[in-house]
């Protein structure tokens, strides 16, 4: 499992125009000014980073997929994203039919950008729309407005884009569920491929994490947000969207090919400053900063981690699988850590069985262990910390 070659990279671009209030992303704020292939900002990021990709040696197999994250990484001159993807493909190879997702967001691309990261490659594109309300956008400090997204929309489906998702936030100040809905509305008109749905995460360092308190107003209340979670969740399947994911619902045959990678826990390549990659059963965070990172190219990009432990193994494998919709294989538990351990996982995780929260199933003669849709996707963190419990 983990010590395959990878098959997926995940590519850092750190470039925003500004911080939106609830990220704590390794970001390089801009400002308003495009950024150009000369911008010396740009050509040194890139430069490090095919340095680094350079530094990685050649795998046997060619990449299914990549992902170029951020950040902004419509910020990104097109030239520069070309040279990017020339270095991946000399280094570790692109399969024929890898797919190629670019995170790009309102106000940073026009048609043209759009037209040449086609003919780049790239065939999936993530759209950050958050919401389709003008005050909630102020109130996360977006670079764009409600207009510059349809604007967004438009070029998208102008070019036919065939796979393309959109993001959605629930549990901003101030947001009501009326809100959510009528932006669940817009965006399932706007016949999105795929949807990612995240709940807003109060991260200490951020002026959100700063200014509010979890269960306090103007945030909404734990009731509110199960009730936009819920209400999300009966929208989206109500339209055919299959909740594959937590957070995640897809058109059958558009799930996230890279994201089910870290789901299943496989591992992956990380490239750039804050990627976190798995290789060889090691994982591996780079320097958050563009100094740190530059610094630690140039002395090698040497990754020295401690490998992971058997119940390291396991415990990711549980939290991550029972994210997905299709749960984790008992069997394949069974085999790799013993009958064993799927008898403490049953036991550990009785209540929440007899509660409907948690469920055992079989696919293909494969018996299988999910969380419940929506109850027990809701409970997802206390489920998995009493699995923690469990084998820690
Ligand atoms: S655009 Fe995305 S990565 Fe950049 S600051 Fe906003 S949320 Fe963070």
């Amino acid at each position: 499992m983990s010590q395959k070659s990878p098959l997926a990279a995940y590519i850092h671009i750190p470039f925003c125009r500004r911080r939106c209030y609830y990220c704590d992303f390794a970001i390089t704020v801009t400002g308003d000014r495009a950024l150009s292939n000369s911008s010396t900002m740009v050509v040194d990021y890139v430069n490090y980073l095919q340095q680094e990709i350079k530094l990685t040696s050649s795998p046997n197999t060619s990449l299914q997929t990549i992902f170029f994250g951020g950040g902004t990484p419509s910020l990104l001159p097109v030239a520069k994203l070309g040279e990017i993807l020339t270095t991946i493909d000399q280094r570790l190879g692109i399969a024929k039919n890898a797919e190629i997702s670019m995170e790009i967001d309102p106000g940073t691309f026009n048609q043209q950008q759009l037209q040449e990261y086609l003919r780049l490659g790239v065939n999936r594109f993530s759209l950050g729309v958050q919401t389709f309300d003008e005050k909630l956008l102020k109130v996360c400090g977006r670079s764009h407005d409600r207009q510059d997204i349809f604007t967004a929309i438009d070029l998208i489906k102008k070019l036919n884009v065939a796979n393309w998702s959109l993001d959605l936030i629930t549990g901003l100040p101030q947001q009501t569920l009326e809100q959510v809905e009528r932006s669940l509305e817009i965006a399932i008109a706007t016949e999105p491929k795929h949807l990612s749905c995240y709940d807003l995460v109060l991260e200490p360092v951020t002026a959100f994490g700063k200014q509010y308190h979890p269960g306090e107003q103007p945030l909404p209340s734990e009731n509110d947000t199960a009730a936009m979670y819920k209400l999300t969740q009966q929208m989206l399947t109500n339209r055919g969207y299959q909740h594959y994911e937590i957070s995640n619902y897809a058109q059958p045959g558009y799930q996230c090919r890279h994201n089910k990678v870290y789901w299943h826990n496989e591992s992956y390549y990380g490239f750039g400053m804050s990627a976190a990659s798995y290789v060889a059963g090691k994982r591996y965070t780079r320097p958050r900063t563009r100094k740190e990172y530059y610094s630690w190219v140039e002395n090698g990009a040497l990754i020295e981690v401690e490998e992971m432990t058997k119940s390291d193994r396991l415990l990711e494998t549980l939290m991550l699988g029972l994210r997905l919709a299709e749960g984790v294989s008992l069997s394949k538990i069974s085999q790799e850590f013993e009958q064993q351990t799927v008898d403490r996982i049953l036991s550990g995780l009785q209540s929440y069985l007899e509660q409907n929260l948690v469920e055992i199933f079989t696919a293909n003669h494969d018996q299988r262990l999910r969380l419940t849709d929506p109850k027990g996707f809701l409970l997802s963190n206390t489920i998995i910390a009493s699995l923690f419990e469990i084998f820690e």
